[in-house]
């Protein structure tokens, strides 16, 4: 089997895999036609990027990672995490249907956590921080033959609080197959 994570970006299954603590796979092993190693079947890396065209702003992340799943198999059933590597924005599951849920989270952590409240760090963006470790840095999310079993009214927000940027999104599958 080939392992469907390295077709689309073979350098983060490389090198992400010392990174997973599951086990290494060469380049060759990533390429290689009839791959049967059970560690490639465990765990893949997808990434993508995402722009946030605001300082604090919710980005609906669903179907991005909807679009990675036929990556990780066309049956697939287990969990992806998914995970922002950046330390002031985050990951978090809320209703999808109505704006201004996300916008009801953001106005109430900026009022939690002030722009401005005295804070050591230095680059002035120490409320982007606070609300990204509010959140947190991943979600785990449940997939059953390929469909991603989310709520009916949840969706998956990169959320943003020092924007505007592109940030990077990753997608780890954790499979059932042994
Ligand atoms: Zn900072």
């Amino acid at each position: 089997m080939v392992a469907p994570g390295c077709a689309i970006n073979t350098r983060l299954c490389v090198d992400h895999w010392g990174y997973s603590s599951v086990g290494r796979a060469s380049r060759s092993q990533c390429e290689g036609q009839g791959f049967e190693s059970p560690y490639l079947h465990l765990k893949i890396l997808i990434e993508f990027s995402a722009s946030t065209p605001a300082r604090e702003i919710f980005v609906d992340i669903t179907e991005r990672v909807v679009a990675a799943l036929p990556s990780f198999g066309e049956a697939f059933t287990g969990i992806v995490t998914v995970f922002v590597p950046h330390t002031t924005a985050g990951i978090t599951i809320n209703e999808g249907a109505d704006p201004d849920v996300a916008q009801d989270l953001i106005d109430s952590l900026a009022r939690l956590v002030p722009r401005n409240a005295g804070y050591r760090h230095s680059e002035g963006n120490s409320d982007a921080h606070i609300k990204a470790s509010l959140m947190g840095s991943h979600v785990a999310v449940a997939v059953e033959n390929g469909r991603l079993r989310l709520g009916t009214w949840q969706s998956i927000y990169l959320a943003e609080f020092d924007g505007p940027r592109t940030r990077r999104v990753w997608v780890v599958a954790t499979s059932s197959r042994t």
